[in-house]
């Protein structure tokens, strides 16, 4: 029992749950102890301090109490909503080795585990009340093999790091339509990337093995003909997956030849035009073409503007073609449609490629960027050191590492730019 009086005690003074009196959260911390206790039928969580804990651990650990762990927490989920959830031991191992100890260690303790690669889950399914958070973090590695196009990914490499590995050998994959989203969740959950329909494919259809770790703590390959029920329910089951992904085997494609788009921008008061006109374009089903709306903020709009026109909708077609004519007469049709004429702004036929669109997702400078609220939880705990050094530099987007790859010189950057004058 000490350690959960020591937690009880710190608790209050880091102020992790400040809903709860100190009183009331005692009695329900010593009752929900006991419970899981009951549960667990066996010595647990209670009885052990986190020095004995860690020691079996190769990784870093936080436990509720400490003074760490409200950062720790709130590092959790990419957005900046962090769900009022409170789990009693966060750990985050240092490589995949040590991913066996945890699951056995949360099983002699009576923990419940949940289980995290990058946090972009936005219902933060990962984050629960009570039992043990295994944050997946540190694995993002990658293994490629350009002659047989396939590669092994850890669970936490982000799309924009998949993408950077295979496209120097001539490979792509429909990864997510923003670079920093994560393999773990994102191809358990089917995983619609970029050009998907194209390849005909589900990114989760190209997963063709798994490392999975079970909840005894032994470690299989699932494929085809090992554990087929495991490899079945790694290509959709989502957060119901029974075992922690460890890292997939993912079939690559052909990168295309011609990646170029046209879009199209409208003030969000004309967002009925806007999604008329991606209808029409869908009914003409464009060969080799993905369609797709942006909705964003104007960063050109200034607080004061009628709240419609703080916001814009850009209609988007995206070709990927083998020459540069056939993309050129697909989107030539598109833009020829006479809703196109409502625009506020056009950005036609512009060769672009899968790495600069991952680029632009990130860009905060257009509006559209997903960039910011990953820095602000990169500075409220540590799982995001780059972008940290980056803003500590105080010239974030140029200085830190990652982002000297993500500031292209951006023709929708200058378009939502213009679009405050157009307005
Ligand atoms: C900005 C942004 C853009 C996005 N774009 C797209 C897109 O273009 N296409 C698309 O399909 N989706 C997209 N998504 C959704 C994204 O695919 C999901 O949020 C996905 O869950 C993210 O993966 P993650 O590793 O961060 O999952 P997490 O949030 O870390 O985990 C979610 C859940 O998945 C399970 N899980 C995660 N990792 C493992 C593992 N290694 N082993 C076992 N279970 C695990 C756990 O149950 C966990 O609770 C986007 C999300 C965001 C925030």
């Amino acid at each position: 029992m000490r350690f959960i009086a020591g937690k009880v005690e710190t608790e209050m003074a880091d102020d992790s749950d400040p809903r709860q009196a100190r009183g009331v959260w005692t009695r329900r911390g010593f009752v929900g102890a006991l419970g899981l206790l009951a549960a667990a039928g066996r010595a647990g969580w209670a009885g052990t301090s986190p020095e004995s804990w860690r020691a079996g651990i190769a990784g870093r650990s936080v436990a509720r109490g400490e003074p760490d762990y409200p950062s720790w927490r709130q590092a959790m989920p990419w957005q900046m909503y962090t769900a009022p959830r409170y789990p009693d031991l966060i750990v985050r191992p240092e490589s995949a080795a040590a991913v066996p100890a945890v699951l056995r260690e949360a099983r002699g303790q009576g923990l419940m585990v949940a289980i995290k690669s990058g946090g972009h889950n936005v219902s933060e399914s990962f984050l629960r009340q009570g039992g043990l958070l295994l944050d997946l973090g540190e694995l993002q590695g990658i293994e490629v093999d350009p002659a047989k196009g396939t590669a092994w990914v850890e669970p936490a490499l982000w799309s924009h790091g998949l993408l950077r590995a295979i496209e120097p050998a001539g490979w792509a994959f429909p990864i997510a339509h923003c670079a920093t989203v994560p393999m773990g969740g994102y191809l358990l959950g089917g995983g619609l990337g970029y050009n998907h329909d194209n390849w005909g494919t589900l990114a989760c259809d190209s997963i063709l093995a798994a490392e999975v770790t079970l909840a005894s703590g032994q470690t299989v390959i699932a494929n085809e003909r090992d554990y087929p029920d495991l490899y079945w329910a790694l290509r959709g089951s989502g957060t119901g997956f029974p075992g922690v992904v460890r890292r997939y085997k993912l079939r690559l494609f052909p990168a295309p030849d011609t990646v170029m788009e046209s879009s199209f921008i409208y003030p969000l008061s004309r967002l009925q035009e806007a999604t008329d006109l991606l209808q029409a374009w869908a009914a003409a089903k464009p060969r080799d073409t993905e369609l797709m709306m942006l909705l964003a903020h104007s960063p050109v709009a200034d607080n004061e503007a009628p709240p419609l026109e703080q916001k814009v909708c850009i209609v988007r077609a995206v070709a990927y073609c083998a020459t540069r004519e056939a993309a050129t007469a697909t989107l030539g049709g598109l833009s020829g449609h006479s809703l196109t004429a409502g625009a506020v702004l056009k950005n036609e036929l512009v060769p672009t490629s899968l790495r600069h669109m991952q680029e632009e997702s990130v860009d905060t400078r257009m509006g559209l960027g997903f960039a910011l609220p990953a820095l602000l939880i990169g500075l409220s705990g540590e799982v995001s050191p780059l972008p940290v050094l980056g803003v500590l530099a105080g010239e974030w987007i140029d200085r830190a590492e990652f982002y000297l790859e993500l500031t292209p010189t951006s023709p929708e950057r200058e378009m939502v730019r213009a679009l405050g004058q157009a307005l």
